[in-house]
């Protein structure tokens, strides 16, 4: 349920309201947009005439029922499109559009470094790399774990881009949080609970990849745990959907963007790479994503793809990322969006 105030109303009317469900034990979770605030009603057991309670408080314009199960996660409850703080002061979400580049896995100091340097050169605002790697098999290179965290440690200092990695392990959210500026749950994840509960509790922003299969709504609901565990900064990426189709590794779901700019609130990133599994696709695709509303785009690149121990096929070489940047300025300037510029290339040390 929610209670949209009149644009008249006074913040006195508004913490009425929330005092009011305060004493029907529920929560109301304020949010203000230009118009109008509205506040939303979270918790369970609602009384049968809480509708026609509040309808009749000063400065309620209308109360309506939400009848969908994500409540923090839909623009019903919050108008305002949410900016997430990701380091460094970047923010995602907002005007300007990120991009997050680096390799599937981080394999060394000299590709992890040499990677860095180059992506950040071409306009990268984030640097991606996973140390701790889901794979399908489980004689595939795992990542470097801890060691992979450090190495991502020192491409920050050197290059000033924020890091994003990825968590699988609830045991182990600590010590990436530690290390990440923006935390990555993969696919494989969307539905690990305890994974996304103890998410919930850093606060830290988190980007959460769509499930293998999941529908919009499970994706949704996956984004509902981390925001109801009392973590607002989430980050949501279409990475492509398994369907009939073998030509490629997965279905980049472009309809997702405009479909989840509808539904949320949340900032949407898209990613070619692993939504279409061939590196001849990553370019046209990430241009598509950009053109369709993508708040951004998390991108794999590597020095040399024919050698990487992870997701080769789908990787860009540097040289392949700076023609796509080149290309996306002039597609962003069409949609009227410029791309964000790393807010630390000052603070990095040399
Ligand atoms: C990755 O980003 O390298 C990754 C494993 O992604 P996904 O979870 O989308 O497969
Ligand atoms: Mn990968």
């Amino acid at each position: 349920m929610i209670a949209v105030m009149q644009p008249s109303a006074t913040a006195e009317d508004v913490e009425h309201v929330v005092e009011v469900l305060r004493l029907h034990n529920l929560k109301g979770q304020v949010s203000n947009g230009e118009q109008r605030t509205v506040i939303g009603v979270i918790g369970t057991g609602f009384p049968e005439d809480l509708l026609e309670t509040l309808e009749v408080l000063p400065g309620v314009e209308r109360v309506a029922r939400i009848t969908r199960p994500y409540k923090l996660a839909s623009r019903d409850f919050k108008p305002a499109d949410t900016i997430v703080e990701a380091g460094w002061g970047q923010r995602i979400g907002g005007r300007e559009f990120v991009v997050m580049a680096g390799p599937c896995s981080v394999e060394s100091r000299e590709q992890l470094l040499r990677t860095a340097d180059s992506v950040a050169a071409s306009g990268a605002t984030l640097l991606r790399g996973g140390a701790f790697k889901p794979r399908t098999s489980p004689y595939a290179f795992q990542g470097m774990g801890v060691g992979g965290l450090e190495l991502l440690e020192e491409a920050r200092r050197r290059s000033g881009l924020p890091i994003i990695t990825e968590v699988m392990d609830p045991g182990q959210v600590g010590r990436v949080a530690e290390t990440a500026d923006v935390l990555q749950i993969g696919t494989r994840n969307m539905q690990n609970f305890p994974l996304l509960k103890e998410v919930g509790r850093t606060g830290k922003a988190t980007m959460l990849k769509r499930g293998l299969s999941a529908t919009i709504e499970e994706w949704l609901m996956a984004a509902e745990y981390i925001m109801h565990a009392g973590n607002p900064n989430v980050i949501l990426c279409e990475r492509g959907i398994r369907t009939f189709e073998t030509a490629t590794r997965n279905t980049l779901d472009l309809s997702a963007i405009p479909l989840i700019k509808r539904m949320s609130h949340l900032p949407i990133i898209a990613d070619p790479s692993h939504g279409t599994g061939h590196r001849y696709l990553v370019k046209s695709m990430a241009l598509a994503a950009a053109a369709a509303g993508a708040d951004g785009l998390i991108i794999e690149v590597h020095p040399e793809p024919d050698a990487a121990l992870s997701d080769g096929p789908q990787s860009l070489t540097l040289e392949g990322f700076e023609d796509l940047m080149h290309t996306l300025e002039q597609v962003l300037l069409a949609v009227g969006r410029p791309l964000a510029r790393p807010r630390s290339a000052l603070q990095a040390t040399p």
